[in-house]
C-alpha cells in the first residue's frame, strides 16, 4: 500500500491530489486485456471526495489507507457469489412455461452457459433459488374465487385472466399479478431443470412459501415483510459481488438485482443466462440496473472480473457511493478524530 501511494504521489508532497488520483482509477479500472474503462470526471471528482475523509482537497496516507482497505481490496480481490434464480421445470416446460409468453423465449436455453460458469469460474458461494409455492397461493388464477378483490382492482374477480393484475382486499390493498398454478412444494414443476448442475457446498434459498404474499425478488416477499436467509448467507461469505441469472429476466431475475443494489452489493446481470417474459419489460429491467450503477455482462465476460482481472468503474463507483452512505450514517465528517481508529480498525481486521 505504501508503495502504491509513493508511486502515484507524483509531486512527492506526502498527499495525492485529484490528477493524481486520477492515474489511480485509470490503473484500477481496465481489463486483462489492457482496455482501460474510465469513469468520467465528475465521478473521480465524487470518489476523490469520499476518501478526502477531512476534506481538505487533498488524500493523505492515512485516508489513502482507508481507500486502501475499503474500496482498492474490494476492487481488485471481490467476493463473489452466484445467483442462478428460478430454474425450474415449470417456468421452462411446465404450467408457466415462458415461451408461451409474449417474448417467446426458451428457459432451457439458460442451462448451458450456467452450467459453463459452474465448470470454469471459482465463485466464492454459490445459490439456487426455488420458487416454492403451497397450494393455496395468492398468485394461482385457480385460488382467486378464495380471496377478495377490493372494487379499486383495475380488473374484477369475474373477469380476470391469467397474467392480469388484480388488487385483494385486506388490512394492506396488495396488487398481484395472476398466474398459472407453478412451482408448487414438492412437484416436479418445482424441481430444478435436470441438466442444470448443482454444485456440492451450494445454497438453496426458497421464496414464495407464504401463501399469501408473492416473492419475486430472492431477498424481500413483494410486500418486503419478510427476508429470506440470502442476505445474512451472502453477509457470513463476506460477499461484495453478486452475478445474477436465471429466470424469468424481467420478473424474477430482475427484483432480485435490483434488490441487491439497493442493500448495497455491486450487482452484475449475466445477459445470456436470463430468459425473460416481455420484451419491453426486458429492457425496462436493463435500465434500472444500469442507472443504478449495476453492470450487464455476457458469460464470458464473468471469470476475468471474478478474478480480479477486468475490474469495471461502475462497481467501483457503485462501491465508493456505498461508502460514503456508511460514512454518513456513521456521522464521520470534517475533522473526526474517529477516522483514525477506524483505520486502526481495518488494519486488525486486516491483519487477523
Ligand atoms: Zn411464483
Amino acid at each position: 500500500m505504501d508503495a502504491c501511494f509513493t508511486a502515484f504521489d507524483k509531486d512527492c508532497d506526502g498527499y495525492l491530489n485529484l490528477s493524481e488520483f486520477e492515474c489511480i482509477c485509470r490503473a484500477l479500472f481496465r481489463n486483462d486485456r489492457g482496455r482501460v474503462y474510465s469513469l468520467s470526471d465528475e465521478q473521480v471528482k465524487d470518489v476523490f471526495e469520499i476518501f478526502d475523509l477531512d476534506k481538505d482537497g487533498k488524500i493523505s496516507r492515512d485516508e489513502f489507507t482507508f481507500c486502501w482497505n475499503n474500496w482498492i481490496k474490494t476492487i481488485v480481490r471481490p467476493v463473489s457469489a452466484f445467483l442462478i434464480i428460478d430454474v425450474q421445470n415449470d417456468f421452462i416446460s411446465g404450467s408457466l412455461s415462458i415461451s408461451q409468453c409474449t417474448a417467446q423465449q426458451n428457459g432451457a436455453d439458460v442451462v448451458e452457459p450456467i452450467n459453463r460458469l459452474l465448470d470454469t469460474v471459482n465463485f466464492d458461494a454459490i445459490f439456487y433459488s426455488l420458487d416454492w409455492h403451497p397450494s393455496d397461493h395468492v398468485s394461482f388464477i385457480d385460488n382467486l374465487p378464495y380471496r377478495k378483490v377490493h372494487p379499486s382492482s383495475p380488473v374484477c374477480a369475474e373477469e380476470a385472466q391469467t397474467y392480469d393484475t388484480v388488487t385483494f382486499d385486506g388490512p394492506h390493498l396488495m396488487n398481484q399479478r395472476l398466474w398459472p398454478r407453478h412451482c408448487v412444494q414438492e412437484s416436479w414443476g418445482a424441481e430444478l431443470h435436470k441438466d442444470l448442475k448443482v454444485v456440492e457446498g451450494a445454497v438453496k434459498v426458497y421464496k414464495g412459501t407464504n401463501p399469501e404474499v408473492d416473492s419475486y425478488s430472492v431477498f424481500w416477499d413483494n410486500k418486503k415483510l419478510t427476508q429470506t436467509t440470502l442476505n445474512a448467507q451472502l453477509n457470513a461469505k463476506g460477499a461484495t459481488d453478486i452475478y445474477v441469472c436465471g429466470l424469468a429476466y424481467d420478473i424474477c431475475v430482475g427484483a432480485t438485482a435490483v434488490d441487491g443494489l439497493s442493500i448495497g452489493y455491486r450487482t452484475i446481470l449475466i445477459d445470456d443466462c436470463c430468459r425473460g417474459v416481455d420484451l419491453n419489460d426486458i429492457e425496462r429491467t436493463k435500465k434500472t440496473m444500469i442507472s443504478n450503477h449495476g453492470v450487464i455482462v455476457n458469460s464470458d465476460e464473468v471469470k476475468a472480473m471474478v478474478e480480479g482481472r477486468d475490474r469495471r468503474p461502475e462497481l467501483g463507483y457503485k462501491l465508493a457511493l456505498e461508502l460514503r452512505k456508511k460514512l454518513e450514517s456513521e456521522g464521520r465528517g470534517a475533522n473526526d478524530s474517529s477516522i483514525s481508529s477506524h483505520i486502526a480498525l481495518t488494519e486488525e481486521e486486516v491483519a487477523a
